[in-house]
């Protein structure tokens, strides 16, 4: 008998899944609208011209392929922090950052979520907005916190539900932890305004909680790296002791080479040096160390001021050719008198959009116009370029009449 004879089927990636179907269709006129990663204007993935260049310094510098330090490449780490925090930020500046590289976005959460299951010390469970990133749920399981949620998303204004948000919110017991997606919330792409982020904060404060910041799209909601780190940052300044979780999948089209980092704001340097010590004693076990040449490549970019300007101006473009699509499927949709309110379509930020679509109506979508999203509704702009757009607002509107 086989040892694995008792496993069960387990049920596939609900976004990974669509990725699949779409492979296995012939049509030319198919459309993936289901994964989270950038397209260029010919629905081709994307290399930044910086990233290249980057590259072919790498090359030339003929570096060796040694171990990183469990932390991984100071460089790299300094630059992260400086970027999400900014290079004038106080506990940056006053060397109470703990801060480490990760195996992009997804590794961060993972570490992140398995240092507060060992070392918070109040009740062991996270609040995630609902919905939230599919993937949050079983990081924060498998690292042993308990999931539970706040309302975050209004059905009916395919808007935010701020009101239920900070009810949620208020009624956690207090010293919560609860995840907050700092800019471009993956999937409804809906964000709290900077004066509601500012309510936040103060209530944040009243309750004691602790707030867990997720960015995995700095520059690449609004096409600016402040502004999409603004929450981040006001929290800090207000003396709020987070932790945040940076990918650079999105921002540096670095999908593949899994490079991110975590960080935790800490009261001291002497407490940094001992939550450095504790990251070290949760990673080791994991994987050892993260890999080099993501970090590298950052490295190169964000350090040499010609190579981080190129970079702000490829950025503010992929998240330009998307508020540029949102705006010609909006007007498609309304051009084709498609029944419903799209002005959200137009409103909500970053990668992807909720575009209020039901279950049946995206299976339509699927079998009779090639084109494949996740049961949520939820689009990835990204999918969408001139080519395209047309054709996918005349599918919506036909799917939805
Ligand atoms: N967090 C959110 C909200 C995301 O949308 C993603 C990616 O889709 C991630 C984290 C992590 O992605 P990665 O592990 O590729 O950096």
């Amino acid at each position: 008998v086989s040892s694995w004879g008792n496993v069960p089927a387990g049920p596939p990636d609900p976004i990974l899944g669509v990725t699949e179907k779409f492979k296995a269709d012939t049509s030319p006129k198919k459309i993936n609208l289901g994964v989270g990663a950038y397209r260029d204007e010919n629905g081709k993935p994307y290399v930044l011209p910086s990233v290249q260049k980057a590259e072919k310094l790498l090359y030339e510098a003929k570096g060796d392929k040694e171990y990183l330090p469990i932390t991984g490449l100071a460089p790299f780490t300094k630059l992260a922090a400086e970027l999400a925090y900014g290079k004038e930020s106080i506990p940056l500046k006053e060397g109470r950052l703990a801060i480490t590289q990760s195996i992009s976005g997804t590794g961060a959460l993972r570490i992140g979520t398995a240092f507060l299951a060992r070392f918070y010390p109040g009740a062991k469970a996270i609040y995630l907005p609902s919905p939230t990133w599919g993937n949050h749920i079983p990081i924060a399981k498998d690292s042993g916190l308990e999931v539970k949620q706040y309302k975050y998303f209004d059905k009916d204004t395919v808007g935010l539900d701020f009101e239920g948000m900070k009810q949620d919110i208020e009624s956690a017991p207090e010293g919560s932890i609860i995840l907050l997606h700092a800019c471009a919330h993956n999937p409804t792409g809906i964000d709290p305004t900077e004066a509601q982020w500012k309510e936040l904060s103060d209530l944040f404060k009243k309750k004691k909680h602790f707030p867990f910041f997720d960015m995995a799209y700095q520059g690449f909601a609004s096409g600016d790296i402040l502004k999409d780190a603004f929450a981040v940052r006001y929290f800090v300044e207000q003396g709020h002791q987070l932790l945040l979780c940076q990918s650079f999948a999105k921002n540096l089209g670095l999908y593949g080479e899994r490079v991110g980092a975590i960080s935790f704001v800490c009261e001291s340097p002497e407490e940094k040096s001992r939550v450095d010590s504790q990251l070290k004693i949760i990673i080791r076990p994991m994987y050892s160390n993260p890999p080099i040449h993501g970090a590298r490549l950052v490295s190169a970019i964000l350090g040499s001021p010609e190579l981080y300007e190129e970079w702000l101006v490829e950025v503010k473009g992929m998240a330009e050719r998307i508020i540029s699509m949102r705006t010609k499927l909006y007007n498609k949709l309304v051009e084709l008198n498609t029944p419903g309110e799209w002005g959200h379509i137009k409103s909500q930020i970053g990668m992807f959009s909720f575009t209020g679509l039901k279950p049946e109506q995206v299976d339509k979508l699927a079998e009779k116009a090639h084109i494949y999203l996740t049961r949520d509704g939820r689009i990835s702009m990204a999918g969408l370029n001139s080519g395209n757009v047309e054709y996918f607002a005349e599918s919506v509107s036909k799917a939805v009449k």
